[in-house]
């Protein structure tokens, strides 16, 4: 996973502004290797969590088609830390492309992706 020193530095300007807010958003890539972050909007009452629609999701993919883009990684911040919580990690699972985690330790992003997920067991063990 590789995140341009661009989005790197438009991520850690996002965190600032958002202060206590999470801040998600969908990393988009074109075939020229420029990439794009599509923020969605976090709708969660509570500070320190996230909480986006899926009509956040369709129109961040309309709007990746429509510029021939592909979608990277699932980007969001934590207040402290990069290690997925449980719900994190249950929507992780269901999820198809990488997350990424970034956070900031005095001013500076930190960021971690998460891209291997377990295999779907599917009954086809191999008895012998
Ligand atoms: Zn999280």
């Amino acid at each position: 996973m590789q995140i341009s020193d661009a989005i790197l530095e438009l991520l850690r300007r996002c965190l600032l502004v958002a202060g206590c807010r999470e801040v998600c958003g969908v990393l988009l890539e074109g075939a020229d290797g420029k990439q794009e972050f599509f923020r969605l909007n976090n709708f969660a009452v509570e500070n320190h969590r996230f909480t986006t629609a899926d009509f956040e999701f369709r129109r961040a993919r309309r709007y990746a088609e429509h510029r021939g883009l592909r979608r990277i990684a699932f980007i969001h911040s934590h207040l402290r830390g990069t290690l997925m919580s449980l719900d994190d990690e249950r929507f992780f699972l269901k999820d198809t492309i990488p997350w990424v985690i970034v956070t900031l330790e005095a001013d500076r992003l930190i960021w971690r992706a998460f891209e291997d997920r377990p295999q779907a067991t599917r009954g086809h063990s191999s008895t012998t």
